[in-house]
């Protein structure tokens, strides 16, 4: 039988700490994964080009991962004496597919909040369209830019990708060009704490089982689109499982200033998506009233 040609990626950086490289190693069939996955360039990982020969030579790129909030200013950023415009403008050309991932390169993340006129993500400036390469890039297969934002990426959304773009299967994107089976649900969704939410029973510090992290700690679950309470880092856990409040990550309003405070109007808490604000405070205000002794209790307690 002959071999099945691998799918190929090349894999450029702009402003990164590489988090969204180091999540991808932490993919626990990573091995299985470059059976089928073929890198031509990765500033990191063993690759048959350097950046300058994958310039230099002709070969047709299936997808351009890009990492890393991105700049037209090549004083602010350059790989071996090029910018980006100049490194970009050769490789878009020939790929098939392009995917901005983290947060960074989707939104500018963390490092636009240095210079927001200067730096940006591929499509968008954090909330605003009008990113590196405007607000709507086709590549040239005549395929829409594909954001996987979250800070960093978790490996699953990256591989899952990857596997619907290799076997051209259609990938359904909203608005912020988020692949819907990943970014349709929320980090709520799963979240162990959902009955504490329910009932409004609040977690006063971190790292401890008991409680909803929403009223207090600043938990951005009920805003954030995200499925990692469903699929777990490192197959075994998320933020909130650990008792830590969900910051938001793949929002372009992510890094918001205050990451462990819940904003409050007269002492009630931002709504979650999709639910009038009449309606939360009503549900909330009854829910409240009720005392359920079972969520007073610490869950490891013995009897
Ligand atoms: S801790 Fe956060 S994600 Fe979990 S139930 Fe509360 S608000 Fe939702
Ligand atoms: S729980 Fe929230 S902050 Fe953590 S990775 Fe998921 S979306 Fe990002």
């Amino acid at each position: 039988m002959p071999e099945a040609t691998p799918f190929t990626i090349a894999w450029v950086q702009g402003l990164t700490c590489n988090g969204n490289s180091h999540s991808l190693l932490n993919y626990t069939q990573f091995a299985s994964f470059c059976e089928v996955f073929s890198f031509l360039y990765h500033p990191l990982f063993p690759s048959p080009f350097t950046l300058k020969a994958l310039m230099d030579s002709p070969a047709a790129i299936d997808v351009l991962i890009i990492e890393g909030a991105l700049s037209h200013d090549a004083s602010m950023i350059e790989r071996h004496g090029m910018g980006l415009d100049e490194i970009l403008g050769v490789l878009m050309p020939r790929a098939t597919h392009v995917v901005c991932v983290g947060s960074c390169a989707s939104f500018g993340g963390v490092f636009k909040e240095r210079d927001p006129e200067k730096i940006m993500g591929g499509l968008f400036r954090g909330e605003k369209k009008g990113g590196f390469f405007g607000d709507a890039l086709k590549t040239l297969a005549g395929n829409s830019l594909v954001n996987l934002p979250g800070c960093p990426v978790h490996p699953s959304w990256v591989i899952e990708t990857l596997m619907l773009l290799k076997h051209r299967r259609p990938l359904v994107l909203d608005t912020l060009c988020r692949p819907k089976e990943i970014y349709a649900y929320l980090a709520h969704h799963g979240c162990l704490r959902n009955e504490y939410f329910e009932w409004k029973v609040d977690c006063d510090t971190f790292g401890i089982k008991e409680g909803c992290l929403f009223y207090e700690q600043g938990c951005q679950g009920p805003m954030t689109h995200a499925n990692c309470n469903k699929i777990l880092w490192n197959e075994t856990s998320s933020k909130t499982r650990v008792g830590s409040p969900c910051l938001g990550c793949t929002e372009p309003s992510f890094p918001r200033q205050t990451l462990f405070l819940t904003p409050k109007y007269m002492s009630l808490p931002a709504v979650p998506v999709g639910i009038s604000r009449r309606a939360y405070y009503a549900l909330a205000g009854v829910a409240k009233g009720f005392r359920i002794e079972r969520l007073e209790k610490r869950l490891m307690d013995e009897d």
